[in-house]
């Protein structure tokens, strides 16, 4: 089995409990208007072409399927700026294993591990239910959206010490506005995962003119109140460099909220639940 991963972040401290190594799988079933990594939405390597290019058309003359890109790499080769990049390579469960124990004894001695993130690393979920054996005691973590297969779902957090859940509003109409689908099966998952009794964090993107309101986030909190096993919700205000990837993979960040707007960084609606908050 193969994973499709376009990033490895080592010594990441945003991804969960102490140093970590981040593990970014491509795909992505949401589309947020706020997304920041543009390409590790498609479920396949995909050509990134950085702000160096002079235009001197070098690649195209090397391209042997002008106008319909298979991600070769051809090009990459004779760019004289080298700002060609294929985000997406195809890892076996060994490789990943090995890169990701190499770090071993650092991470552990810093209270880490690895998080299997994303994109959204569930869609690999049999890939990485391969390469977790492998792992050993090392402190494995999930980063997830929700928005996935329920009994895929379930088998994968069962593997993991910990899961990032992603909440992005509560209201299916607005989710399905901003992210592109609704928010019952996000809702079915997080319900599962409460359940599960496995430690979770629900990490909130704060977005702003979107979801921080108070009406949001007390129902937000509501969602979340009397979960034993959740560890604390994690506010992410907007990161205002969020559109900064689209040029280079071919789209247009167009935002659809007021991004000079400051987030509202509510912490009331979860403290009336006794619900631990922590701003990042
Ligand atoms: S070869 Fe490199 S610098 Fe030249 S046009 Fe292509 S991407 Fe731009
Ligand atoms: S990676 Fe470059 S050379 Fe290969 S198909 Fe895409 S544009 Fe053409
Ligand atoms: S879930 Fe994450 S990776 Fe997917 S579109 Fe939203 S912000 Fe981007």
């Amino acid at each position: 089995m193969q994973g499709l991963i376009f990033d490895i972040e080592e010594f990441a401290v945003y991804d969960g409990p102490g140093i970590r190594t981040a593990v970014f799988f491509k795909g992505c079933p949401l589309r947020c208007n706020w997304c920041h990594n543009p390409e590790g939405l498609l479920p396949r390597p995909q050509r990134v072409v950085s702000s160096l290019c002079m235009h001197c058309g070098k690649c195209r003359e090397v391209c042997p399927t002008p106008g319909h890109c298979t991600a070769c790499g051809r090009c990459a080769q004779v760019c004289p700026r080298n700002c060609i990049r294929i985000a997406g390579k195809y890892w076996t469960s060994d490789e990943l294993a090995a890169k990701l124990l190499a770090n071993a004894p650092l991470l552990k001695m810093n209270g880490g591990g690895i998080t299997f993130s994303g994109g959204e690393c569930s869609l690999q979920s049999d890939f990485i239910l391969e390469v977790r054996p492998k792992l050993g005691d090392l402190h494995c973590a999930i980063e997830t959206c929700g928005h996935t297969d329920p009994s895929q779902f379930c088998h994968l957090i069962t593997a993991m010490d910990l899961v990032l859940f992603d909440i992005k509003h509560t209201d299916p109409v607005i989710h399905k506005q901003y992210t592109g689908m609704d928010n019952h099966l996000i809702r079915q998952n997080l319900n599962t995962l409460i359940a599960s009794g496995i430690p979770f964090i629900a990490r909130i993107p704060v977005i702003p003119g979107v979801n921080d309101t108070e009406e949001n986030l007390t129902e937000t909190a509501h969602w979340l109140a009397g979960a034993f096993n959740l560890i604390m919700v994690e506010l992410l205000p907007y990161n205002k460099a969020a559109g900064a990837k689209y040029q280079s993979v071919g789209m247009t960040y167009a935002p659809i909220f007021d991004e000079a707007k400051e987030p509202r960084l509510l912490t009331e609606p979860f403290a009336l639940y006794n619900i631990p908050v922590k701003i990042l």
